[in-house]
């Protein structure tokens, strides 16, 4: 699933072919919203929250999307043999363009247009993105606060509540783990939650600005991650197999891949 990285770049793309620009194309692929024409509106924002994507009209409207589990935006120039392919796409449910660009939201995993004054209702439940400009100050504060009331909870699970703190997802909670040598099942009260939500932020950033994705500042294939997707390969600090299993609660469970002898920290109580 996408984490807060993937979003921010997408904004950042977004941004710089949408933003300041007349939609010439303005299509909703969506349920009731199948007959929405947004041609003729300006984009005046494409702002990242977590792992959701609010791109605010001119109108005073906003397009709220989420990519859930394999959802994308493609950009392509416009009247491109690729956008003229993706706007045949089944899997297109968003379609925004300029005169320049189309860009198109693929596999998309919701999708709401309301008004700009309401994002709340999408995204008021969210808690502090871990990326955001306030973080680590007012950000940091406030998370730090709604993982001390979710103390007994472990580590892993909470760093993926979304109502705790926005944008981690199972790559970045199992990275900050091990670079913080902390147990995924031990429990909030036990850990540094401070160092851990200061690791996610820098290597989600460092992802931001890399040429491409990467949890661990490399690009090369294979080296993006230190434990995410390595079940059995050896750790890349003890040599040991990194191993994988669930947190959380059903039917909530994600996989938390992690070195077992190296991240003890926590364990004991
Ligand atoms: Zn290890």
């Amino acid at each position: 699933m996408p984490e807060g990285d993937i979003l921010h770049r997408a904004a950042r793309t977004l941004t710089s072919v949408l933003v300041g620009h007349e939609l010439t194309t303005g299509e909703l692929r969506w349920g009731d919203l199948g007959g929405t024409d947004l041609t003729g509106t300006v984009v005046t924002a494409v702002v990242p929250v977590g792992k959701h994507l609010l791109t605010r009209l001119e109108d005073g409207r906003t397009l709220h999307t989420h990519l859930r589990m394999e959802g994308s935006w493609i950009i392509q120039p416009a009247g491109s043999a690729p956008a003229r392919r993706l706007t045949r796409d089944p899997h297109v449910r968003a379609v925004l363009g300029t005169s320049r660009h189309t860009t198109f939201g693929h596999r998309l995993g919701m999708l709401d247009l309301i008004t700009t004054a309401d994002e709340a209702t999408v995204v008021g439940h969210l808690g502090p993105d871990v990326l955001a400009a306030d973080f680590p100050g007012a950000g940091l504060a406030q998370a730090l606060a709604a993982f001390e009331r979710h103390g007994d909870r472990p580590i892993g699970e909470a760093l993926l509540d979304q109502r705790l703190v926005a944008g981690i997802g199972t790559i970045y909670m199992a990275e900050s783990l091990f670079l913080r040598q902390t147990y995924p099942w031990a429990v909030v009260a036990d850990v540094d939650v401070p160092s851990i939500l200061m690791t996610a932020r820098h290597l989600m950033a460092r992802s931001v600005a890399a040429p491409t994705p990467t949890a661990t500042g490399s690009s090369v294939r294979g080296t993006q991650s230190r434990v995410h997707s390595r079940a059995g390969k050896p750790c890349t600090r003890c040599g040991s197999p990194v191993a994988v299993a669930p947190v959380g609660r059903p039917p909530r469970e994600r996989p938390a891949f992690h070195c077992p002898v190296c991240q003890t920290a926590g364990r004991e109580r």
